[in-house]
């Protein structure tokens, strides 16, 4: 596959550069290192291994820090490795190279996604690690959360997740917690002594319970917390005001999740700097109209978006 050979040319590409769409482009990249970008096919070039892109646009791979499964692909007991590996291929036929496994807090679906990764160097080469979502969140905005699924902070039970590790690292990468949970500041120092994200979301804080770090992300921006009430601002005020100028924010760009005046206010606002667009993307994700299950429960995707059968709520 292209992405496993360190040294080939790319012809006929059309590239963005130098803030235009180039067309007849020459790529050429040596041990992995693009060398030049170019017109013109050097001599030298001929010899190594040669790729025609047919005039289709060449760029980076896309990164999805926030997905739970796409292509009918996700964290399924018992079928984990298939399972991830079918979900890493089909993200690469849609451009995205490496992503965040997003899921809710289950510490033997951890541990099986620990072991595929370990038992799988193509895997560990496209999953840089788990999104956990929970379980120290707010059982009021825990959105597709399930109640089972949300604690207390709870220090022994941190240490269990954080024992679950992949490549001699905690195999969980980000976490969000809700601020507001009695001991989110202990709980954040920790993480963050582990290199994990610290992602504030599924909370319904209000922005005075809310203090600086030197740095701060928010989950999926708007949804599963506290609204910019004027009179209560809550979490989604956050990256507004000045003392968190520096927040980073994740947003789902689909224009269902957030109403698309929405992403227009928040985006002509910050610029993109700051902003992370993820999917959080659903295993039914790219099969068109559908039905299946998550966490044992019934969904279904009518093409645009997913929701629970039982009770229409956006999943
Ligand atoms: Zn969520």
């Amino acid at each position: 596959m292209l992405h496993h050979e360190p040294t080939y040319v790319i012809t006929n590409a059309t590239v963005y550069t130098q803030g235009t769409l180039q067309p007849h482009t020459t790529i050429s990249v040596e041990q992995g290192i693009i060398t030049t970008v170019g017109k013109h096919e050097t001599a030298p070039m001929k010899k190594l291994k040669h790729f025609d892109a047919n005039g289709g646009i060449v760029g980076p791979g896309l990164v999805d820090m926030h997905l739970h499964g796409a292509g009918g692909f996700g964290a399924i007991k018992g079928a984990m490795q298939e399972n991830l590996e079918g979900l890493a291929m089909f993200l690469l036929k849609k451009g995205i190279t490496s992503f965040q496994l997003a899921l809710v807090s289950d510490l033997d679906l951890l541990a099986e996604i620990g072991k595929a990764l370990e038992n799988s160097p193509f895997l560990s080469s496209h999953l840089l690690g788990v999104y956990l979502e929970g379980p120290f969140i707010a059982a009021e905005k825990r959105g597709g959360i399930l109640s089972s699924n949300i604690k207390s902070y709870d220090k022994e039970y941190l240490q269990k997740i954080l024992t679950i590790q992949a490549g001699g690292k905690p195999l969980v990468t980000t976490m969000t917690i809700a601020p507001e949970v009695h001991g989110s500041e202990e709980l954040a120092d920790i993480l963050e002594e582990h290199h994990i994200v610290v992602a504030y979301g599924h909370s319904n804080c209000t922005i005075d319970e809310l203090r600086p770090r030197a740095r701060n992300h928010i989950t999926h921006l708007y949804n599963a917390m506290s609204p910019i009430d004027h009179k209560r601002p809550g979490l989604a005020a956050m990256p507004f005001v000045r003392p968190f100028s520096h927040t980073t924010y994740e947003l789902v760009c689909d224009g269902v999740h957030v109403h698309p005046a929405l992403l227009d206010l928040t985006i002509r606002n910050f610029g993109t700097e700051r902003l992370c667009i993820i999917s959080d993307a659903m295993i039914l994700a790219g099969l068109g109209a559908c039905e299946g299950t998550y966490v044992g429960k019934k969904i279904y995707s009518n093409g645009k978006a997913c929701y629970y059968s039982d009770n229409d709520m956006l999943r």
